[in-house]
């Protein structure tokens, strides 16, 4: 998978996605289960083990129970994980001090993984309720992650 060939493939997507979005706001609103469909379809379809594109490019918003959770499995105190692996971003936002994620291995493993964030656990968000509120940001995510960009695909060609 070439991240800067889905790149473009979204940007160039996007107008018609978003006028997608246009005409079908108010049916979007009861498509839950269509959409949900679709991302245990592309879920099974893509192997995030060989992609790890958004623990490489994109930061989770880290709470203070992901800070928890994290330095109980690595056995630190939550300040000396905060002190060794986040940063307050511009947003005054906790993530993580280094792209791609200082957890990635480079067999795209997470070596957190049960105890990763809640914004990992969600992401690429495509299975959550009212998936019409957060349509736009998909529009984004797709650039990032090719489950969204065959969703958001598919989606559009099912109800034109
Ligand atoms: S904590 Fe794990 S799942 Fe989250 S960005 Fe880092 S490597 Fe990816
Ligand atoms: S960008 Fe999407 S497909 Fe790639 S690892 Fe993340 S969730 Fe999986």
């Amino acid at each position: 998978m070439d991240p800067e060939k889905l790149k473009a493939d979204a940007l160039k997507m996007a107008p018609s996605w978003n006028a997608f979005y246009s005409r079908n706001r108010k049916r979007l609103e009861k498509m839950d289960l269509e959409v949900h469909a679709l991302h245990e379809k592309w879920s099974q379809h893509i192997d995030c083990l060989s992609c790890g594109s958004c623990c490489r490019s994109l930061g989770p918003r880290l709470t203070d129970k992901d800070v928890e959770r994290l330095a109980k499995a690595l056995r630190m105190k939550p300040a000396a994980v905060e002190a060794a692996y986040l940063r307050v971003d511009e947003d005054d936002d906790l993530v993580f001090n280094s792209m791609p994620c200082p957890f990635l291995g480079s067999d795209n493993y997470c070596s957190v993984y049960e105890s990763r964030p809640k914004a990992c656990r969600e992401y690429p968000h495509t299975d959550r309720k009212r998936f019409y509120q957060i349509y736009k940001l998909s529009v984004k995510n797709a650039e990032t992650c090719p489950i969204v960009y065959e969703v958001l695909n598919e989606l559009s060609l099912k109800v034109c």
